[in-house]
């Protein structure tokens, strides 16, 4: 893939952030846009953000379901949120198990490698949106900032007080409110 010019990602988990979280979705019936999360991936995009969705996706390396399932489980969700006007730039995720140890599931860094090798841009510029802690981990390791949702796992996240997000937003569109306001200061 040709390498584009230098922009700013927003980083956003699937699950619980996009779309509603259901343990192991196989189905992309079962594929529902989350209240809100559209329109703050507009937003975000509006900002001049591109949008790179980081998922891991262990349900493939466990045998629940194919990597062709998960690609069509991505097709859905990219189709409804065209919908709204939004264009995702890549979508990344990691089949392996917590037992594979590999170096792509979240928290490690391994999908933004890739991102990275697709598209030109610096990690420390992009924000990472998500419900669960490995989200807020992987901001940490590549040394970016965090916004927890409260969404999916987020009200839960929030609540044990294991992971110090930079941010707490309500849902994607509160996402686009607190960087709307950061690059105000910056700028
Ligand atoms: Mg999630
Ligand atoms: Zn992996």
């Amino acid at each position: 893939m040709a390498k584009t010019r230098a922009r700013k990602f927003i980083l956003v988990d699937r699950d619980g952030t996009i779309i509603e979280e259901r343990e192991y979705l196989s189905d992309p019936e079962q594929v529902k846009l989350l209240p809100n999360a559209a329109e703050g991936l507009k937003g975000l995009q509006e900002l001049g953000f591109g949008i790179i969705v980081i998922t891991n996706q262990s349900g493939i390396g466990r045998g629940c379901f194919s990597d062709e399932t998960v690609q069509k489980i991505h097709r859905k969700m990219a189709e409804d949120l065209k919908v709204f006007g939004v264009q995702l730039d890549g979508i990344y995720y990691c089949p392996h198990t917590p037992e594979d140890h590999c170096n792509c599931r979240k928290p490690r860094i391994g999908l933004v490698i890739n991102a990275l090798a697709d598209f030109f841009f610096s990690p420390e510029d992009c924000y990472v949106i998500g419900d669960n802690f490995c989200d807020i981990e992987l901001a940490k390791n590549i040394h970016t900032k965090s916004i927890l949702v409260e969404t999916g796992y987020g009200e839960y996240v929030k609540k044990s007080k294991k992971v110090e997000p930079d941010f707490i937003a309500k849902d994607l569109l509160d996402a686009v409110r607190i960087i709307r306001d950061q690059k105000n200061k910056n700028e």
